[in-house]
């Protein structure tokens, strides 16, 4: 009997996140490197979404990719009606617990969009757009429709202030891609909100 256990995607390592920003500021962005982490995170994308469906009532067999409903009950078991792959919920879902693979709806749009969109990138320049904005990204409150939290960190490795210090130490010049300083404005904006919405002084940062 096949009990194998799903697989999921690392978060990227930031030091590859910080040598693109740094050749992008050169103005000598990195075709390799601007691919290798393209495809990371959309890895990384795809197995966030996973995780999120499988906390939802649809798990992927791990086997056989066919598609198992369940009930998302404590001592339920998922069978794969196609492959006989079969795990207790309670080991699936210890598989990912604490991993960084949870949040709503607006955030699964986004990440979508990547998985859609980056392999049909061309140019350097689009690549590192769509990287950008992936990073740059926000869980939004469906109610109130505000920003709550940074989601670099379901995708980027480190601990959630580390990763936002993170963010605000990359590399950005004039010759930049054109828009990376914009999305890296808003996005301290948007953290400076939630800095006072929280009353969290660590999340906001002097302008320097
Ligand atoms: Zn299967």
């Amino acid at each position: 009997m096949d009990h194998r256990l799903p697989e999921w995607a690392p978060r990227v390592p930031q030091a590859l996140i910080y040598e693109l920003y740094a050749n992008d500021a050169l103005g000598m962005p990195d075709e390799e490197l601007l691919d290798d982490v393209g495809w990371r995170l959309r890895a990384r994308c795809l197995s966030f979404i996973q995780a999120v469906e499988a906390a939802n009532g649809l798990v992927r067999c791990p086997a056989c990719e066919q598609v198992i409903r369940h009930r998302v009950r404590p001592d339920e078991t998922l069978r794969c009606e196609r492959c006989g792959w079969e795990l207790a919920w309670a080991v699936y879902f210890k598989t990912f617990q604490g991993k960084q693979l949870s949040g709503a709806q607006p955030i699964l749009q986004v990440f979508q969009v990547f998985v859609d969109r980056f392999p049909r990138a061309k140019t350097a320049e689009e690549k590192m757009l769509q990287i950008d904005q992936l990073l740059h990204a926000f869980h939004i409150n469906m109610l109130t429709n505000r920003a709550t939290r940074a989601a670099a960190v379901n995708l980027i490795t480190g601990r959630y202030l580390e990763v936002v210090n993170f963010l605000d130490r990359l590399s950005y010049s004039p010759g930049s891609t054109p828009g990376l300083l914009e999305s890296r404005r808003a996005w301290r904006a948007e953290l400076n909100r939630t800095a006072d919405e929280w009353n969290d002084e660590r999340l906001r940062r002097s302008e320097d």
